[in-house]
């Protein structure tokens, strides 16, 4: 792994108690008797998995959601002992493995379960493998696409009752942040179509991401993975703008000027020498660059220094950018990418817009070379 960039002045600074309000306002829109189950895939959208996983914890997620399996042992040896699902399809080889740690597992083929049951019978075991069924509706990514593979699905993990646990079922939807919600229904009645096959219901029934909790009624499932919005930013960007309740950004990013210099009409900076002053000007130096995920096409964005705008100009190297300054601003000046200066704010999805992609990709695309400060 990448050292970590402790002696730096660059950081991700995680505000903990906005990810608790987040995930408390949730939880209150929620029945009782539904359960949240935090997704803190990706090292918890960047977050720092174990951290959000504690903090959900107390603000009432009674279990987590991971995208494989590394995840979800990475929490068992933090010492979480909250149910664990993953989200992605695991290798059936390791269906011991998930068992032996209480992790339950997505499965969305009969193969899948007949090649588990098969291992399972043969192993030494502390527990049952709980599996979550998962359907697909019209995600297209993973999952059973009819009812009648589900069926056979069900005909097989009665076959194994021993080592195999029919602990959920779920599915994905694909448009739930869209204000036209035409295929969010087309997929909701697919879910029911399968559901009417499920004679014995599992113990969770789970259809809503962030998007779904904040913007839909939740399908008469009784439990929610939620994303994104637990850390504070709206599923949809900017396209959907209202909220049940206000979302706190959880993240923010700040680093420092580490090098300043006045440099004269016509000089260029940074590699290509796409950028030449056209005035005399000064320029700071940042020292974060596209290993730590601030991405070359971040040149011409913006940062904040003392509440101004600062255009990021020349490209942006691995380890350094550079930034046009308003005025001579002394070695150690904080610079802000994300978060607030004076009264001036950049967002995940001011970023995101200018990258032309979505805050998700922003918040996990930092690399583990830039510290986490919790608050
Ligand atoms: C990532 C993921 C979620 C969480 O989505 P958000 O949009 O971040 O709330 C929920 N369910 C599945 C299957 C996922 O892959």
């Amino acid at each position: 792994m990448m050292a970590v960039g402790n002696l730096r002045n660059a950081q991700l600074i995680i505000n903990l108690k906005a990810i608790y309000s987040n995930i408390k306002h949730a939880k209150e829109r929620l029945d009782p008797d539904t359960a949240l189950f935090q997704v803190i895939k990706a090292d918890g959208y960047g977050h720092g998995a174990i951290a959000v996983a504690k903090v959900a914890e107390r603000a009432g997620a009674s279990g987590f959601c991971v995208a494989i399996l590394d995840e979800a042992l990475e929490l068992r040896q933090a010492g979480i002992t909250k149910p664990i699902l993953v989200l992605g399809i695991t290798d059936p080889e390791l269906a011991q493995v998930a068992a032996n740690q209480n992790i339950s597992l997505t499965v969305g083929s009969s193969a899948w379960l007949n090649r588990a049951g098969q291992l399972l019978q043969n192993s030494q075991l502390d527990g049952k493998l709980n599996v979550h069924l998962a359907l697909d509706t019209g995600m297209g990514r993973i999952g059973f696409q009819t009812a009648d593979e589900l069926e056979e699905a069900l005909g097989v993990l009665k076959q194994h009752p021993s080592t195999m646990n029919f602990e959920g079922i779920f599915t994905h939807f694909a448009t739930a942040d869209s204000p036209d919600d035409s295929y969010f229904k087309f997929q909701y009645q697919n879910f029911q179509d399968f559901m009417a096959v499920v004679k014995n219901k599992p113990k969770y029934i789970h259809v809503a991401n962030s998007a779904t909790s904040l913007w839909h009624k939740v399908c008469g499932g009784n439990m929610i993975r939620l994303g994104i919005s637990a850390y504070g930013l709206n599923p949809s960007g900017g396209e959907i703008a209202k909220l049940p309740y206000e979302l706190q950004p959880a993240l923010s990013f700040t680093t420092e000027i580490d090098f300043v210099k006045y440099v004269k009409k016509g000089r260029s900076i940074g590699y290509g020498a796409t950028y030449t002053a056209d005035s005399d000007q000064w320029i700071g130096t940042v020292p974060v660059g596209y290993a730590d995920g601030v991405p070359r096409a971040m040149q011409g964005f913006s940062v904040l220094v003392d509440g101004h705008k600062c255009p990021i100009v020349g490209r942006v190297c691995m380890d350094q950018f550079m930034i046009r300054l308003p005025k001579n601003y002394s070695y150690g000046t904080k610079v802000t990418i994300i978060g607030k200066s004076g009264d001036l704010e950049i967002t995940a999805d001011d970023v995101a817009d200018y990258l032309k992609t979505i805050s998700y990709e922003v918040i996990c695309g930092f690399s583990s070379r830039i510290r986490r400060k919790y608050l």
